[in-house]
């Protein structure tokens, strides 16, 4: 039987939200935006433990009571200098834990609206597909591209598009082989894709939105609000 682990890059500084402190420790609801992100993954039993990837000079993390989330919980000091470098740092880590078959949820401490019930559909989906998979919605607008003076150049059809959400779940060795041979990957599936392997897409919602600017903050606040009433 193989075992699911999750892996929460959340070593970014979120330089686009304005604000001095980094982004996964907005204060969300009552709780760092980081606290909603991990809180699904932990509910869902078959997700053995969740590491948190931190900057190594992460100066956040103890001041915020991470309790309600354990024993579940270890976060790791060894973030890198992008997203990509995060996760193949926090993969190193962990490699006396983990079985070379077992699964890694990779999801972005940026999405603090992740449900239980989208992590199951993920892993339900997915089961034992080698080739993994990801949470994504398709494309509903009609997609323009830009030239340089910000006019239409082009419609993009956007039938067959989707847009990539986290988690993405891949087997630990698919994804440390994608990960040492990629660079400057914004997602783990386009490094698991270069490998010449085709990752599931299942469909989330939009709910499982990620905060870049300070609306998204809001929506996410929201969409918190009226989940739990
Ligand atoms: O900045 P952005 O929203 O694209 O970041 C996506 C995710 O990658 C966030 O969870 C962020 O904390 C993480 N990240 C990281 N290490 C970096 C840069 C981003 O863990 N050096």
């Amino acid at each position: 039987m193989t075992d699911h682990f999750a892996l929460v890059p959340a070593a970014g500084s979120g330089s686009r939200m304005g604000e001095p402190l980094p982004k996964q420790y907005l204060p969300l609801a009552g709780r760092p935006l980081l606290h909603h992100a991990i809180a699904a993954l932990c509910q869902v039993p078959a997700v053995r433990r969740v590491y948190v990837v931190l900057a190594v000079d992460d100066g956040q993390w103890r001041r915020h009571d991470w309790t309600s989330l354990e024993p579940k919980l270890r976060p790791l000091f060894c973030g890198g200098a992008s997203r990509a470098e995060t996760v193949r740092n926090g993969l190193r880590a962990i490699s006396g834990e983990v079985g070379a078959l077992d699964w890694v949820l990779v999801h972005d401490a940026a999405r603090p609206c992740l449900a239980a019930h989208h992590v199951e559909r993920l892993l339900r989906e997915v089961g034992e597909d080698d080739d993994g998979g990801i949470l994504s919605v398709p494309v509903a607008d009609t997609l323009k591209r830009a030239d340089t003076e910000s006019r239409i150049a082009a419609t993009v059809p956007r039938e067959g598009l989707w847009q990539a959400q986290t988690p993405q779940m891949f087997r630990y060795h698919t994804l440390r082989r994608a990960l040492d041979r990629a660079r400057d990957v914004t997602d783990e599936s386009s490094a698991v894709e270069a490998l010449g392997l085709r990752p599931k897409l299942v469909a989330a919602d939009a709910t499982n939105l990620k905060v870049t600017y300070p609306l998204d903050l809001r929506l996410a606040e929201w969409i918190l609000a009226n989940r739990e009433r």
